[in-house]
């Protein structure tokens, strides 16, 4: 493809939680000459992919929100996606990003020049952008996973994945939804207020713990608006309250009791059925897959039009699904709640780093994929990316973790800057980290879990989720100066100009 050679000092490719970070750090830090690249027609990532009925998050607005334009409602405690996509979209606004931004543009590969020390991106339609730094910011959960099941092509009603809702479906009759977890359980109580059926096809049943009312009361409010600093305070709180009670469950520490108690009880008090209450109590330990809060799912699963099959899914039939035991449902709609390709990183995308190396294939070398604190992998100089390998956290604030390491990015880009070169993880400050995040996850109820979960590939390894608190992953990544764990790669080479000005 021939035009104008497009180059950038920095390209952000993807325009969610984790890109909008990087961009407005990048402001902060005074660079003005970056670019996003977005798949999609508009910023918002998973809260523009996701529409399912009742989407909305169970991590509290206080908590999951940008840093640099905080959430801050004195009435909403849980924002609906609509609301979260809205917020995306006024935050790209207001802080000057959309300038920046060029959506409907996919990249599918990276290739970095030993000779030239730049980065060329190139997109779906060939086009070749350059660039001295690359970030990637593609999240974790966005490539659906369906499974394949006999008879999938003779089933003759709509069938769609949670994030690719069908809006055209006709939702009045018979629905199966298909999985249980967060999305599934969002969703159910919605699909039942609609639906002349609901059957829900259940692996495995998730822990839930109660919910807190989605609007704050009217004392909150009025506290809210008036007391200065409030917001701030509770948003530290809740933080804190995430890091010193949900994360130790994930430790089987002093929390993991109380919160399988609290969970029994939700259970019990929400399903008087003893049968009911059998299939959807957990057989493995709480934190072991994510836990769900949630108030509405058990109580529409009580429903007379909505039944709980926990008989495997033996294959898909031109009206419905039948299971093991030979029982053929109808289905007029079947929803796939099955979650996401979350393993597979880089999925679809081909990136080459120094010396022609491929980045998968280093991955599968190495038997695992990984990057120092989720953001930067040896032999790829100057390529970034937030929530990489094992930087996801099960327990408290993701958008907290992707500012980390947005601004951790920014530090090594000011660094490369100084030096004039790009700049790459040492193979000593990679041995270290690897060496802390394996004792930590060693301490985890993932690690000699029986439960099946999303950042848990089948063979036990775990390539996601970060095993400590946010404090911890902020604490360790602060210690880790770039001036020590990053070196040049070769002192001529280009770098972004950031730190020059
Ligand atoms: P998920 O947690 O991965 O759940 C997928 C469900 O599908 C599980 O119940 C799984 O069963 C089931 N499943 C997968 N393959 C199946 C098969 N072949 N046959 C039958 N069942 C099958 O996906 P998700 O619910 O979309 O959630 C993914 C993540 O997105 C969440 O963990 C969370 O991090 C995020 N999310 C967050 C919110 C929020 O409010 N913050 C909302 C939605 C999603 P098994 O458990 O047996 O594997």
């Amino acid at each position: 493809m021939t035009g104008p050679m497009i180059k950038h000092e920095v390209v952000i490719v993807g325009a969610g939680f984790g890109g909008l970070t990087t961009a407005a750090e990048l402001k902060h830090a005074g660079v003005q000459d970056f670019l996003i690249l977005e798949s999609g027609p508009d910023v918002g990532g998973v809260w523009r992919e996701n529409t399912y009925p009742g989407c909305s998050c169970d991590v509290p607005a206080h908590l999951y929100s940008f840093a640099f334009d905080p959430y801050r409602d004195a009435h909403v405690r849980y924002p609906g996606q609509q609301a979260i996509l809205s917020y995306m979209r006024e935050v790209a606004d207001r802080n000057g990003l959309r300038p920046h931004l060029r959506c409907d543009t996919a990249v599918v590969a990276a290739d970095y020049s030993d000779t030239d020390r730049t980065w060329t991106l190139i997109t779906t339609t060939g086009e070749l952008i350059h660039t001295d730094a690359v970030v990637w910011a593609l999240g974790q959960l966005h490539r659906p996973m369906i499974p394949q099941l006999r008879g999938a092509q003779t089933f003759s009603g709509r069938a769609f994945h949670s994030a690719r809702w069908d809006h055209t479906a006709d939702l009045s009759g018979q629905i199966a939804v298909v999985g249980t977890g967060s999305s599934a359980a969002q969703m159910i109580p919605e699909l039942a207020r609609v639906a002349a059926g609901v059957t829900v096809y259940q692996r495995s049943p998730s822990w839930v713990l109660p919910k807190p009312a989605a609007s704050f009361g009217p004392s909150s409010r009025w506290a809210l608006t008036h007391v200065p600093g409030l917001h701030t305070l509770y948003r530290a709180g809740i933080y804190h309250c995430a890091d010193t009670v949900l994360a130790p469950i994930m430790r089987a520490g002093w929390s993991a009791r109380p919160a399988e108690l609290l969970a029994r009880a939700h259970l019990r008090r929400q399903v008087r059925d003893r049968k009911l209450r059998a299939e959807l109590t957990p057989d493995y330990r709480i934190g072991e897959k994510r836990i769900l809060l949630d108030n509405g799912y058990f109580p529409a699963l009580t429903q007379p039009h909505v039944e709980l099959v926990t008989d495997r899914i033996e294959r898909l039939t031109p009206d419905g699904i039948r299971t093991v035991d030979g029982t053929e449902r109808r289905a007029d709609v079947i929803v796939w709640a099955t979650g996401f390709r979350a393993r597979e990183f880089f999925a679809g995308v081909q990136i080459t780093g120094r010396g022609g190396v491929d980045l998968h294939d280093q991955w599968r070398r190495q038997g695992r994929p990984s990057a120092f604190y989720g953001l930067a992998v040896r032999g790829f100089p100057n390529l970034y990316m937030i929530a990489g390998p094992s930087s996801f956290t099960p327990s408290n604030s993701n958008p907290t973790v992707k500012k980390h390491q947005a601004r951790y990015i920014v530090r090594c880009l000011a660094l490369s800057a100084r030096s004039g070169a790009p700049m790459e993880v040492t193979e000593r400050a990679m041995a270290s980290y690897l060496d802390r995040l394996d004792r930590a996850l060693a301490q985890t109820v993932w690690c000699d879990g029986v439960a099946t979960a999303w950042w848990k590939r089948a063979d036990g390894t775990i390539t996601n989720a970060w095993p400590g608190t946010v404090r911890e992953f902020e604490h360790a990544i602060a210690d880790s100066d770039p001036d020590e764990s990053f070196a040049s790669v070769a002192s001529t080479a280009r770098a972004p100009a950031i730190g020059n000005r």
